[in-house]
């Protein structure tokens, strides 16, 4: 049986070129990088010349970028060191975003006593912007953490002139970029943002990779002490083969970025016209959704939502719902309850997230399995 994988919001496929790199690395290159015998500066070198490439593609300096083990670590790091040591008092989010960042900020809530605000989201999926400057509006050093594209629906944040709003109101802007780096071009010098985070593993990268991107003059205090290593903001022996899988992974991506954005934007275009020619009464969840996202609520009954990712599984089909299953219940997404009345949100959605491994037969065979449900 093929197996299908159309679930690349969640994780994606390691491109041959990244494996190959860190393969090399771990055979040749296992110096310690704080040795000071060629061993160590070898790695060294390849952790350094990593950090140039990420921040060349990203349009930033190399001392902005931190790597880390991934875009939890980097928010939780980016978001608690903001309230300790730069003095936010309030955090404004949104209920849409991923649970890296809404369990952190209900963290601090708890632990320090700031206030947290969220804005209003619109039924696009998108943030209502004017809520967005009223709640700005109010005194008080203040952060706001938004997301770039939802993960479960696809939304994209205008983060041109959210980080423009914010700076106006002298709030500090973070934005959580897992969803869209390597797969949009980005100048962060030229955009208002003071804080960015990624995850290799979302752009064909190694899983155990990531970086956070804090802009020049924002002085945050280490995430973990110990050594000297990330400028001793985050101590401990780096792991120097997931950061040269990364930095390669980015290269590529960057590298086919206008092809592979072609080929994944036809792939969602075909699969929406398929499931509308299909199920005629299916409705897409948001509206201008980034190219590798389509959530889909499906005309099937209640009492099909469960069983449809299992059916879809045996059939070597991956995609993910709107909804997370926990242990075999059905609780509703925390997104999509932002967007969907109580009645459709009984009711099965489906995510399907496309990379350019995908084919048109991939879906064709989504589109019979679910025929077969
Ligand atoms: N933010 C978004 C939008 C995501 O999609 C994810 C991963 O699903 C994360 C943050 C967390 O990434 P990781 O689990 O790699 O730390």
């Amino acid at each position: 049986m093929k197996k299908i994988y159309l679930d690349n919001a969640a994780t994606t496929q390691v491109r041959q070129e990244v494996i190959n790199e860190m393969i090399g690395v771990l055979q040749n290159d296992f110096g310690n990088p704080s040795s000071t015998h060629s061993f160590g500066r070898s790695a060294k070198t390849i952790l350094e010349t990593s950090r140039k490439s990420v921040a060349k593609l990203m349009g930033c300096n190399a001392q902005e970028i931190i790597f880390t083990a991934n875009a939890t670590e980097a928010t939780n790091w980016i978001l608690k060191s903001a309230v300790n040591d730069l003095k936010v008092e309030r955090i404004i989010t949104s209920k849409v975003e991923h649970h890296a960042t809404l369990y952190t900020v209900k963290n601090l809530q708890k632990q320090f006593g700031i206030e947290v605000d969220y804005v209003n989201i619109l039924p696009s999926g998108t943030i209502d912007i004017t809520h967005l400057v009223t709640l700005l509006a109010k005194s008080g050093k203040t952060l706001v953490t938004l997301m770039h594209v939802n993960n479960e629906i696809g939304a994209v944040l205008d983060i041109e002139k959210v980080g423009r709003i914010c700076h106006q109101h002298d709030a500090l802007f973070h934005c959580d970029t897992v969803q869209s780096v390597g797969k949009k071009e980005f100048n962060l010098h030229e955009l208002p943002i003071d804080f960015a985070v990624a995850s290799a593993h979302k752009f064909h990268g190694p899983k155990g990779a990531g970086f956070a991107y804090v802009k020049k003059g924002i002085v945050l205090q280490p995430f973990l002490y110990g050594g000297e290593q990330e400028k001793g903001l985050r101590a401990g022996t780096e792991a120097v083969h997931q950061v040269a899988g990364m930095a390669k992974a980015l290269e590529l991506s960057y590298e086919h970025l206008v092809e592979e954005r072609q080929t994944i934007s036809d792939l969602k275009s075909y699969c929406e016209e398929q499931l509308k020619l299909n199920f005629q009464e299916i409705k897409v969840n948001g509206s201008d959704t980034f190219y590798n996202i389509l959530n889909v609520l499906l005309p099937f009954s209640e009492e099909k939502t469960a069983m449809i990712l299992f059916n879809l599984d045996m059939k070597g089909i991956a995609v993910s719902r709107g909804s997370a299953c926990q242990s075999g219940s059905v609780k509703p997404s925390h997104v999509l309850s932002e967007i969907l009345a109580e009645e459709d949100l009984k009711k099965p959605s489906l995510r399907i997230s496309f990379s350019h491994y995908n084919t048109k037969e991939d879906i064709d065979a989504l589109i019979d399995g679910l025929k077969g449900i």
